[in-house]
């Protein structure tokens, strides 16, 4: 029996997760849930599972939780809150594994905990690691922490990895990308585009956050350099090919000519299902593939002018340092604004660009500090860049 806290747990991927354990009561037990708004949803999910703990970020929804874990009938769920309460239910003894499932920096926190504590780490939430690259992996080797990727690029290149690890025979690791839903786009008319076209994924039902930066290529961009510290890879050894139909969720090349690819319906509960079992095998509730169906599958290259957040990415992972820390606090910034209808689509890349170019790479960013210091200043930079072109 494996104990689980699940992070981030109303959210799609914290949704998928509960799907994929409502199906094997034996293997799993849920010793915590987090959620933040979705109070409903939480209480709910409480009581099915029957969760000692359920946690918030903040006091100010404690007391909804309170009468909602009662009305679903969740009487022996005991609430905790605040920054501590997350870190402390993905490091506490009871648990072996943590789904780390908050979007955004609001993830980092936990998911480092989790990794200190040596845990099995199921990690979703892949802003921590664009964070703190460097820091995360060292907490996670020295503490004995496996990472395991629900990202599905990332599970699949793990999947194509014998052992999970890149070795001399790795010549190239190949992230497929759908596009989203602008692939086609006259790249003129971006800047009318509305939070309900930008959210509208063709492939996958994921939150508003990742959906945009689908739709901007950041999420691409955030997974390249997710990739570079999950499998140590550089930027030369990173490829990123536009793969519409999201079949081929991302290949690994070898020396001697092989490539490696894994293939499936796009659906996140293969991932999560292959991390919560790994390295066993689980039904995951995912239909077969049937390639006859499919029929075709397509590539392109993804065009660096139509999709400018691409190429900030890869030019704050070529900059290293605290630039794809300052990238990612800037992009969740502008997307917020985005979907607030405070900044254009296109604002988006300019918000990101803008803030890059105004904060120092080279600040130190050896500790968890000087990673939260740097993201606060990038934040107030980019808030400042948005404020002045809103005005
Ligand atoms: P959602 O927006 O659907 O869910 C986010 C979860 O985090 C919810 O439980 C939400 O609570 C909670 N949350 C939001 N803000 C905070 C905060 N400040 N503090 C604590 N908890 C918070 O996101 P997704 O499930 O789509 O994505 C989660 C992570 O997984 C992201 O990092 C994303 O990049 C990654 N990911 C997602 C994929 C997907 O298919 N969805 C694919 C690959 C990666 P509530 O809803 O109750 O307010
Ligand atoms: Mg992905």
């Amino acid at each position: 029996m494996q104990v689980l806290s699940i992070l981030g747990a109303t959210g799609s991927i914290g949704q998928s997760t509960l799907d994929v354990v409502r199906r094997h009561p034996d293997r799993y037990r849920v010793h915590a849930l987090s959620g933040r708004q979705q109070i409903g949803q939480l209480a709910r999910d409480c009581a099915e599972f029957a969760v000692p703990l359920a946690v918030l970020p903040e006091a100010a929804q404690v007391d909804a939780l309170h009468a909602a874990l009662r009305e679903a009938g969740a009487t022996r769920t005991e609430i905790l809150h605040g920054p501590q309460a997350l870190a402390e239910v993905a490091s506490c003894r009871e648990v072996d594994a943590v789904m780390a499932a908050i979007v955004g920096a609001a993830g980092l926190l936990p998911s480092l905990a989790a990794a200190r504590a040596g845990k099995r780490v199921l990690l979703a939430n892949k802003e921590a690691l664009v964070m703190s690259g460097d820091l995360f992996t060292r907490a996670c080797q020295d503490n004995g922490a496996v990472v395991l990727p629900i990202d599905s690029e990332h599970n699949a290149v793990f999947q194509c990895l014998p052992m999970g690890r890149v070795d001399a025979g790795v010549t190239r690791i190949t992230l497929t990308a759908s596009g989203g839903p602008f692939r086609r786009r006259d790249p003129a008319t971006l800047a009318s585009v509305t939070p309900e076209e930008a959210v509208a994924h063709p492939n996958w039902r994921m939150g508003r956050k990742i959906s945009v930066d689908s739709a901007t290529m950041m999420n691409k961009g955030l997974e390249v350099i997710e990739a570079h510290y999950l499998f140590g890879v550089p930027l030369e050894g990173l490829e990123v090919v536009i793969h519409p139909q999201s079949v081929i969720h991302s290949m690994v090349s070898y020396r001697d000519g092989s490539t490696l690819a894994q293939l499936g319906n796009p659906d996140m509960r293969t991932p999560i299902a292959h991390a919560l079992a790994y390295p066993e095998r689980i039904d995951s509730g995912v239909a077969p593939l049937s390639l006859v169906d499919i029929a075709r599958l397509d590539f392109e290259a993804p065009d660096l002018a139509r999709f400018p957040c691409l190429a900030l990415a890869f030019e704050a992972l070529r900059q290293g340092g605290a630039a794809p820390n300052v990238l990612n606090a800037a992009n969740e910034v502008a997307v917020e604004a985005f979907l607030a209808r405070r900044l254009s689509f296109d604002g988006i890349a300019r918000i990101c660009a803008q803030t890059l170019a105004r904060c120092d790479a080279g600040q130190p960013c050896g500790s968890i500090d000087a990673v939260l210091e740097i993201d606060r200043n990038a934040r107030k930079v980019a808030a400042d860049l948005l404020d002045a072109s809103v005005s």
